[in-house]
């Protein structure tokens, strides 16, 4: 048995509106088109593989994609997808028993639907990887140029095709070969089915999404980053205490409280914005206040710990993350924080760039008991929620 996969990667990328086509943007350590690879060179039933290129980009990226385990040839594609596919088949050896053609913009192909795409292909001669419509699909008409349902099909019948589509040689060839007479379609199975042959629906995976627009590629970076959280909500907790000194200003959330003590520490001593700041770093992992703003480093000393807390939403949203909302605890026994907590909301809202909506704060006090209560220090309990953060780079574009 000898299987050849064709990656097609000869698309443009004017739906994503960058200079670069999609297969070419990065997705984690490597570009999409090296997952959609990586996928097929890890394959044990995958004998070959033959990447299509965008002409003009073949010389830049075809030399980093060869010298991989599985043998993989570059090719230059064509004007129209057919005529890539074709340029990759010329390259496939007569005695291949199975073709498979896939996107290079579905970077999440897995094992599973490859092996049921392959093994209905082997039966049946052509196979494709689809889902059922979740969602009803009308068939419309246009009256006066405006879409009118003209039937609503049976959703049952109705299924998205995704790739791989794994095509026996010969029947593939008999595709290939009407699509040359210049029929322009969007998938090779339709050829194959206009060339008479029967075509297999087998399970693909919702999660076997095409990158098309920029959407799909935030949601595929951030899918690449946390694995482990498809939604990307991610939860932290941060907590603070500073001794009550005489001859310091009180400063919490940025707003100075009139109070004869004040909190004492290197730099404001916010002890508010500071586990804000423990909170945001622990939801995204990514170490804690001391690590990021040293004691020891002139540069915070009587900083304005809101300046560490802007920084602290900058260094998450490297992580893709982005504040969904805080809520906090202020233990102080004196002096009564009602009258500005608004205040605070509101610095603390602007500078992790949400809402005061999204801020919690609430003053309580350690009815007398232990250090706290006998007024000798503040301490502050905070949790953040994270969520993914729209791509700054991709948001831009979508201008
Ligand atoms: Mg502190």
């Amino acid at each position: 048995m000898h299987i050849v996969a064709i990656i097609v990667a000869g698309g443009s990328g004017s739906r994503i509106r960058s200079e670069i086509p999609k297969q070419f943007l990065a997705l984690g350590d490597t570009m999409v088109l090296g997952h959609s690879l990586n996928a097929f060179d890890r394959h044990p039933r995958i004998n070959e593989i033959v990447v299509v290129l965008p002409s003009e980009l073949t010389a830049r990226y075809g030399p980093d994609l060869i010298g991989r385990r599985t043998p993989t040839r570059v090719v230059a594609g064509g004007a129209r997808r057919q005529d890539s596919v074709a340029r990759g088949f010329a390259l496939v050896p007569q005695y291949a028993d199975l073709v498979v053609v896939h996107d290079a913009a579905r970077p999440f192909v897995s094992v599973p639907v490859i092996d049921r795409t392959l093994d209905a292909a082997l039966e049946g001669g052509a196979a494709v990887a689809a889902i059922v419509s979740q969602d009803t699909v009308k068939l419309a008409d246009r009256v006066d140029g405006l879409p009118i349902v003209d039937t609503t099909l049976p959703r049952d019948t109705i299924y998205l095709a995704q790739t791989p589509q794994v095509f026996r040689r010969d029947v593939l060839e008999d595709g290939l070969a009407l699509g040359v007479t210049g029929m322009d379609v969007t998938d090779e199975a339709m050829l194959v089915e206009r060339a008479g042959h029967t075509v297999r629906l087998v399970d693909g995976d919702p999660g076997n999404v095409k990158l098309t627009t920029a959407r799909d590629l935030a949601v595929a970076r951030a899918r690449v980053q946390w694995p482990g959280g498809g939604s990307g909500m991610r939860v932290g907790i941060g907590y603070d205490l500073h001794r009550l000194v005489e001859g310091r200003p009180l400063v919490l959330g940025g707003v100075t409280i009139p109070y004869e003590f004040g909190l004492l520490g290197h730099s404001d001593a916010d002890a508010l914005c500071h586990a804000v700041v423990d909170s945001m770093l622990g939801a995204a992992a990514a170490g804690d206040i001391g690590q990021h703003f040293p004691n020891s480093d002139p540069r915070w000393k009587d900083a304005s710990s809101l300046d560490l807390l802007v920084r602290a939403s900058a260094i998450v949203r490297e992580r893709g993350l982005a504040v969904r909302n805080l809520d906090v605890v202020v233990i102080a026994e004196r002096p009564a924080l009602g009258p500005y907590l608004d205040a605070m909301r509101t610095n603390v809202a602007e500078a992790t760039g949400v809402t005061p909506a999204d801020v919690g704060i609430k003053g309580k006090t350690n009815e007398g008991v232990g250090p706290l209560g006998h007024g000798e220090a503040i301490a502050v309990h905070a949790v953040a929620q994270l969520g993914l953060a729209a791509d700054p780079a991709i948001e831009s574009l979508l201008l």
